[in-house]
């Protein structure tokens, strides 16, 4: 086993009822110490049923799951949650209402306590570096009620940080919070994790969000892996139409091959000499089309949004296609105008058609 590798899921397989489909269905993942794994997908595609079972909450039917090398379920073995070296964050905190911040925390360390791993007396101690560790210093006396939802999301983070797992699961921790506190939470548990050289597998079903703070996703769908590979792999090469979709939110333009081209209404592109398909469709990036005023265009401007350092255009053709386009701030087109839409780069991907 290599020393390296934290998490190592091999044909990991759950069903919860015979007759519904697998919620995971033979997932095989490893993930390297110190890196963070975005899970991304769908709701229902299994995210939360895979960290179930990484943390120990839940028991699959087939697979094993190997922690820093030792194996911790799977062919007869089974090593309980709090003996797996595992810290987990949900969603909605889940805090004791009626103890305070540091109780709270110190809640996290009692097992090991009580394993006489740790000192009575250095409880209190270990407890206050992780209320520090997430900012949080001057809070120990409060009660959730009386912090905001983005501080109560570091105190759940504290008390999974106190023991000092290698690695931390987290589930969609920020999905309940603001937008203004997520954008900045996010960046900052990253900055937390790398600082006590925790690896982490982080649920989200916001696209911007894996894309962000992943140095590994995982394309999740219907209890499957679709697609495993950095953020920029993913964003420039999505494997799938499924994948091409949720990531990079782009557009799909029918193609259709005539011989060694693809005719679409956004123009002819070079097929590749291996394709084998004549029904496609086009991926075009949003960023990638370019529009020109002009009045035999085939595209009319039907909405347009100014996002500060760009332009969101939504554009439809004659027979009712729409397109959304991001251009830069210098490209600004009227309600109503006629347009030209160019893609740019040279060979883009075509998907075939109805393999969603
Ligand atoms: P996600 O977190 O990606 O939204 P989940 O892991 O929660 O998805 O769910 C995956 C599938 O497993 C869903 O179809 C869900 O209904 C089912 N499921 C999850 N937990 C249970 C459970 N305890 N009992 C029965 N079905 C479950
Ligand atoms: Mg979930």
């Amino acid at each position: 086993m290599d020393q390296s590798v934290i998490l190592q899921l091999n044909g990991l397989t759950k069903q919860f009822a015979k007759q519904s489909p697998p919620a995971l269905d033979h997932i095989t993942l490893a993930l390297k110490m110190g890196d963070l794994l975005g899970l991304l997908g769908p709701s229902g595609c299994g995210k939360t049923t895979l960290l179930r079972l990484i943390a120990g909450f839940e028991r699959p039917q087939q697979g094993t799951i190997e922690l820093a090398g030792r194996r911790v379920c799977g062919e007869g073995m089974w090593v309980p949650p709090e003996r797996r070296d595992v810290g987990v964050v949900f969603q909605d905190y889940a805090l004791f209402p009626h103890l305070t911040v540091m109780e709270n925390v110190a809640f996290g360390l009692k097992p090991l306590a009580r394993r006489g791993k740790l000192a009575t007396g250095q409880v209190k101690e270990e407890a206050q570096r992780a209320i520090a560790l997430v900012g949080l210093a001057g809070f120990e006396t409060r009660y959730p009620h009386e912090l905001s939802g983005g501080q109560q999301q570091r105190v759940a983070l504290a008390r999974a940080l106190a023991p000092r797992p290698s690695l931390v699961l987290l589930d969609e921790p920020f999905s309940n919070l603001d937008v203004q506190v997520r954008l900045y939470l996010r960046q900052e548990v990253r900055e937390i994790l790398r600082s006590v050289s925790a690896s982490g597998v982080f649920v989200t079903h916001d696209q911007e969000e894996a894309l962000s703070i992943s140095d590994w996703l995982a394309v999740m769908r219907q209890g499957q892996i679709e697609q495993v590979g950095t953020p920029e792999d993913i964003y420039r090469s999505p494997q799938t139409r499924f994948v091409a979709g949720f990531v990079t939110q782009a557009n799909f333009v029918a193609a259709q091959r005539v011989n060694t081209h693809w005719e679409t209404a956004l123009g002819n592109f070079p097929a590749l000499a291996s394709t084998n398909f004549t029904q496609g469709e086009l991926m075009v990036r949003q960023e990638d089309l370019q529009l020109q005023a002009d009045g035999h265009g085939a595209w009319i401007v039907r909405d347009r949004q100014f996002l500060g350092r760009e332009y969101r255009y939504t554009l439809t053709s004659a027979n009712g296609q729409t397109l959304y386009a991001r251009t830069d701030a210098d490209t600004r087109l009227d309600l109503n105008e006629t347009v030209v839409a160019t893609v740019t780069g040279d060979r883009p991907t075509v998907f075939p058609l109805g393999l969603a």
